[in-house]
């Protein structure tokens, strides 16, 4: 296969296994180009150590409009996922953590109850576990087929991150092109630490929105990582060459503190140093 990408920006033409070798960035521009959880997770972590959480959730209508179910249905034949975030453990380094990766591709990465429900569901496997959470982000907000259901997870998804940080369980999220809307609004944004890509777009409403809004020209570079960066709403921006191993400095320098020092579970044991066979416990931090 010869195949080649145009990156859009600098219309540089690479040969995709090329590509590959740089971590899907442009050679000569430095655009970085979207990754499908895969990918991300095959740049990332160590070997094939990514183990997805089992069971699935299965999107439902719950205010029956028309025609969503089939186009669940279609974005899945589409993209080989079942929804628009990939959950599981894995190792960077040698060290164990918590990894959600959302995608773009499916639903333009949209926040229903099933995304919601799982990236809650990581972080309290994270609380329970004793493990760190990196969150990759990718996604235009809440998931309007949904309606109010959609909101409704930023809600829950920002209570999880609430008891991530009354448990000291640190929370590294890393923002990717597009990060927008009710994911922005929620988790997104309360990370312990924020990394974002290179000129990813980050923000609430879109530029033209707030360009009709206001009747005003925006600042040139306005809502990208680097407009961002210098507003103080990122901690670093991290080029993707350097992303695994600034993750893997973070988790080591940031350790969770054992359910004893926390004092949130009744667990006597510490987890850190058999984390796959820990069990929920009654009146842990669940128990609220
Ligand atoms: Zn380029």
């Amino acid at each position: 296969m010869n195949a080649s990408e145009k990156c859009p920006v600098c219309q540089m033409e690479t040969p995709c296994d090329q590509l590959k070798t740089y971590h899907m960035v442009c050679p000569g521009c430095a655009y970085h180009y979207p990754l499908d959880p895969a990918q991300r997770i095959a740049s990332l972590v160590d070997g094939d150590s990514f183990t997805p959480f089992p069971g699935e959730f299965a999107a439902t209508n719950p205010i029956e409009l028309q025609g969503y179910a089939e186009k669940v249905l279609q974005n899945q034949a589409q993209t080989s996922l079942k929804e628009a975030v990939v959950t599981g453990t894995c190792r960077i380094e040698g060290q164990a953590i918590v990894l959600g990766v959302m995608s773009f591709q499916f639903m333009g990465g949209s926040m229903g109850s099933v995304v919601g429900e799982k990236i809650t569901q990581a972080m309290y496997h994270a609380v329970l576990h004793r493990l760190p959470v990196v969150l990759f982000t990718a996604s235009g907000g809440a998931r309007m087929q949904e309606g109010i259901f959609s909101l409704m997870q930023m809600a829950k998804t920002a209570s999880a991150v609430a008891l991530m940080g009354k448990t000291r369980t640190p929370l590294f999220i890393v923002l990717t092109h597009p990060t927008t809307g009710g994911v922005t609004a929620s988790f997104a944004m309360l990370g312990d630490v924020i990394i974002a890509e290179p000129g990813a777009l980050i923000g609430f409403a879109g530029p033209r929105v707030i360009e009709g809004t206001l009747h005003q020209q925006l600042p040139p570079g306005f809502q990208r990582s680097e407009f961002q960066m210098e507003k103080g709403f990122l901690d670093a921006i991290v080029h993707r060459d350097d992303l695994r191993s600034t993750l893997a400095f973070l988790i080591k320098t940031h350790p969770v503190p054992s359910s004893r020092t926390t004092g949130h579970t009744t667990d006597h044991t510490d987890n850190r140093t058999d984390s796959r066979t820990a069990t929920p416990q009654p009146g842990g931090p669940n128990a609220r």
